[in-house]
């Protein structure tokens, strides 16, 4: 059928039907029975193989999903998705983007069918000031994305949306931006940073699986010591941290996401981290939990 004869049958389409559009729409922005504030999280996601191994950092996510309440829906900012401007995914099935090369078959197999939500994507466009967010229909959920929600939502059930990493922009833009997003939290929306605090895939060591570079975890150490102070300045102008700091994140795509999460905490939230653990020398796998 033509799009123009399918736009002309609308007005026909039972009552019922678009009564219950409205009904989930609402289910999507009211406010949590509770009153109480969805928590945020921050997931060191490393390798793509977590999405199908199980380890110490899958079974870590699998144990925090348990935790969480059941979100209306998820908005996920990942460090594999950066863009010119913002935009937030708005399309009705994001596809699983296997954006990676080099792993087996079964991992290219994945795929995470969770729906996505127009109008969800449209209002936090409207709601965002700080910057235009456009809306998106070719993205779908990267791997930044879909590697860790499987574990924490194996069902697929629940709306998934990403928004972009603004190329070029600085770490206070990001931090700004997130904060426009907290009235989300209120409407039981999870916000989700993927990305890993501690990201130098240039000197990785195969050798030490198990273990950081003394650098990595001394920058690990001090990121979790400034996040426990609420010391967010510090963490916006990372720069200037010092030698550590600055081999832990030669660039900037898989830390920012940790700014948006940061953005979203107030004075009264509480810190848990988990998945605290430096890695095969450059990667460090610490994520966090903030809960109103
Ligand atoms: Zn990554």
């Amino acid at each position: 059928m033509k799009r123009k004869n399918f736009l002309k049958l609308l007005p026909l389409i039972p009552l019922t039907a678009s009564s219950m559009n409205l009904n989930e729409l609402r289910k999507l922005t009211d406010p949590l029975a509770t009153g109480s504030k969805m928590p945020v999280l921050f997931l060191g996601h490393g390798s793509p193989m977590n999405a199908i191994e199980q380890n110490e950092f899958s079974k870590g996510w699998v144990a925090i999903g348990k935790q969480l309440p059941r979100p209306a829906a998820i908005l996920c900012v990942s460090a594999h998705w950066e863009t010119q401007g913002t935009f937030i995914t708005a399309m009705d099935r994001p596809e699983t983007i296997h954006d990676f090369s080099g792993f087996p078959k079964e991992l290219y197999d994945v795929q995470y069918p969770a729906p996505g939500s127009p109008e969800l994507a449209g209002e936090t466009s409207n709601m965002i000031q700080h910057t235009k967010v456009a809306l998106d229909e070719n993205w779908g959920l990267d791997h930044g994305c879909w590697s860790v929600i499987k574990h924490l939502y194996p069902h697929a059930d629940i709306p998934v949306l990403q928004l972009s990493l603004a190329r070029g922009q600085s770490p206070q833009f990001h931090y700004d931006l997130a904060k426009e997003l907290a009235p989300l939290r209120e409407k039981g929306i999870l916000i989700v940073g993927s990305g890993n605090m501690v990201h130098n895939l240039r000197i990785m060591n195969w050798n030490t699986p198990e273990q950081g570079f003394d650098w990595a975890v001394e920058a690990n150490d001090t990121f979790k010591k400034l996040i426990s102070k609420d010391e967010h300045s510090s963490l916006i102008k990372y720069k200037s941290l010092g030698s550590a700091i600055q081999q832990a994140v030669p660039t900037p795509e898989h830390y920012l996401p940790l700014l948006y999460t940061l953005g979203l905490k107030n004075g009264k939230d509480t810190l848990t981290f988990f998945n605290d653990k430096t890695i095969m020398g450059s990667i460090s796998m610490t994520s966090l939990m903030i809960t109103g």
